[in-house]
C-alpha cells in the first residue's frame, strides 16, 4: 500500500495517535521492515544454537555472532517447545551478555561505611565464608525442646536474584539445605 505525503500526515492526525498506530490501521505491514531491518543486524553473522538458562521450561535460542561478538539472541522457530517465542525474561537474554550496567566488579561496603571499595574475589569469598560459619554456629539448632531434630538455623537468608541460572539454583538449594539453612527464597519464581 502506498501513501502520499499528506494521507499519511491526515491518518496520523486523525487517529490521534502514534504514526506507526495510524499506518498500521490504514493497512500498512511493518513486517517486511522489520524483517529487513533484522537481516541487516544479523547479516553474516554466525549462528549457534542455544538454550535459555534462566528457568527450567529450556526455551531454544539461535546466538548470534559477528567475530567472537554476540550481536543477537533470539527464540529458535524449530523448538517444539517454545516454537521460537521466548517470555520477558527469556527475551532479555542479550542483554545479560551487552550491559554496560552489569556489576563486573566485587564492591563491600564495610559495615557503618558510606561508601564502596572495590575488593578482591578471593577476599570476598573468604569474608562471606567467615562470617556464614560464625552466624551458623552461634544459631544452629539441633533438637528441639521437645527432643524433635531439628538440624537447622533460622539466623541465615539465602535469597536468588532473577540472573541465577538453572544449575546454580539447583548448587544453591543443596548447598544451603545440607548446611541446615531453611529460609531459601528466590525474586524470581515463575
Ligand atoms: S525464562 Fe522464559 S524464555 Fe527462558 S526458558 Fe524460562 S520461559 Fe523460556
Amino acid at each position: 500500500m502506498s501513501l502520499t505525503r499528506r494521507e499519511f500526515l491526515q491518518a496520523t492526525l486523525a487517529g490521534g495517535g502514534t504514526a506507526l498506530g495510524s499506518l498500521i490501521g490504514l493497512g500498512v505491514s511493518l513486517a517486511p521492515a522489520i524483517a529487513r531491518a533484522q537481516t541487516l543486524r544479523i547479516a553474516n553473522a554466525r549462528v549457534t544454537p542455544s538454550v535459555c538458562p534462566y528457568c527450567s521450561v529450556g526455551c531454544a535460542t539461535l546466538v548470534h555472532t559477528i567475530g567472537g561478538e554476540i550481536v543477537n539472541i533470539e527464540g529458535d522457530p524449530r523448538s517444539p517447545l517454545s516454537e521460537g517465542t521466548l517470555c520477558p525474561k527469556g527475551a532479555a537474554i542479550y542483554q545479560l551478555h551487552k550491559n554496560p550496567n552489569r556489576a563486573t566488579r566485587v564492591l563491600h561496603r564495610a559495615p557503618g561505611a558510606a561508601t564502596w571499595k572495590e575488593v578482591d574475589a578471593e577476599w570476598a569469598l573468604d569474608r562471606v565464608a567467615a562470617l556464614f560459619k560464625k552466624t551458623r554456629d552461634e544459631s544452629f539448632v539441633e533438637r528441639f525442646a521437645d527432643g524433635t531434630v531439628a538440624n537447622h538455623t533460622t539466623a541465615i537468608f539465602s535469597l536468588g536474584g532473577a540472573i541465577l541460572d538453572n544449575e546454580w539454583n539447583h548448587l544453591q538449594q543443596k548447598l544451603m539445605r545440607g548446611l541446615g539453612v531453611v529460609a531459601i527464597e528466590n525474586q524470581a519464581r515463575i
